[in-house]
């Protein structure tokens, strides 16, 4: 009894459970959506550890995980680190930005055109990437204003609102994959022999300076250099759909990386494809003595067949660099050719 959210302090919080210690960890709260803490952090919460900005943070996080799954499961159980670390990497959207997003929130909440919807400033503003009511009022005043929601009381843009004909426009424009990100997002092998070829060839390549300038054009992303919250698929896909073009290394043959690939493509992203020479070509393959293997046995005896594969055939017949380990200096620089002569 008495319990109110941690983060944006609501009272009306539901479905509480509380650990051993009857401290809440798991409750409905109905600003901030399902929140699922770690014991500890639970106990730690009490102690008003957050500031009331980082709180507000944590609060938008929560609600906007909440709201991707569609209203049905909850974060994981959130630890300490886990809340400091959303805070840190939280980087707060500009006005514009704001815009775009309740957009988009707004159209995911149409069920048909023309639909009218109602949004409560009180309890919608986290989701909105917004500090309060207040915010999220002058958001949705910015949108009647540009033209791009249809309201039929300008002083109440919250009630009845729905998606005007500009709006659709505007969110066609939106969805645009990457379009004006410096990102490029690298899919590869992680593995030790891999790492080296990154940093000294993909890396620089993709983060080169022209000259005359004084900081790069791209920046490379690759998932395990970006630390992450989120479902490891879920920042994947975030990360492609944020970027400009995508290098996609295929040596090892490596499913993740063809997934990522697909997705690119699929997304209408510029993919520049490269391989390590040998393996590209299927091989077979032999044991220590220089016998041929070619079937192997599962624990259930059937006989699997084996070979190294090369470039899968959907991708055979694409433009590709082939590198050498001996030669990433050679490496870099025809893919840093490749960059300036097809992203633009
Ligand atoms: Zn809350």
């Amino acid at each position: 009894m008495g319990h109110k959210c941690y983060f944006c302090d609501n009272p009306d919080i539901k479905d509480v459970k509380t650990g051993y210690r009857g401290i809440p960890d798991y409750y409905n709260c109905p600003r901030c959506g399902i929140v699922n803490l770690h014991m500890d952090t639970a106990d730690d919460m009490l102690s008003e550890r957050f500031r009331e900005k980082d709180k507000q943070i944590i609060s938008i996080w929560i609600r906007n995980e909440y709201e991707k799954s569609n209203r049905k499961k909850p974060s994981k159980r959130l630890t300490l680190e886990d809340l400091d670390k959303i805070i840190k990497q939280y980087s707060p959207l500009n006005p514009l930005e704001k815009m775009d997003n309740a957009l988009l929130i707004i159209e995911k909440a149409s069920g048909y055109v023309g639909q009218q919807i109602n949004i409560s400033y009180g309890l919608d503003y986290p989701y909105y990437h917004c500090f309060g009511g207040g915010e999220l009022h002058s958001i949705l005043s910015l949108l009647s204003q540009e033209g791009l929601i249809k309201v039929p009381d300008q002083a109440n843009p919250h009630n009845h609102l729905s998606i005007s004909a500009k709006g659709y426009q505007k969110l066609s424009e939106i969805k645009k994959p990457g379009k004006d990100s410096r990102q490029c997002f690298v899919a590869m092998w992680f593995t030790t022999e891999m790492s080296e070829a990154y940093d000294k060839a993909i890396r620089p390549a993709i983060e080169f300076i022209e000259e005359g300038g004084t900081s790069p054009r791209f920046e490379a992303v690759k998932i395990d250099n970006v630390e992450h919250v989120n479902d490891i698929n879920d920042e994947i896909i975030a990360q492609i759909r944020r970027s400009r073009f995508m290098i996609c290394d295929l040596t090892g043959y490596r499913g993740g990386v063809y997934f990522e690939a697909g997705f690119a493509y699929g997304l209408g992203l510029d993919v520049i494809y490269t391989c390590r020479e040998d393996w590209t070509k299927e091989e077979i393959l032999k044991d220590n003595d220089g016998n041929e293997i070619k079937t192997l046995r599962d624990k259930n005896n059937n006989e699997i067949q084996i070979k190294k594969e090369g470039v899968h055939f959907d991708l055979a017949h694409r433009n590709r660099i082939e590198w050498s380990p001996d030669d990433l200096e050679d490496f870099r620089i025809k893919l840093q050719n490749r960059i300036r002569a097809v992203i633009f």
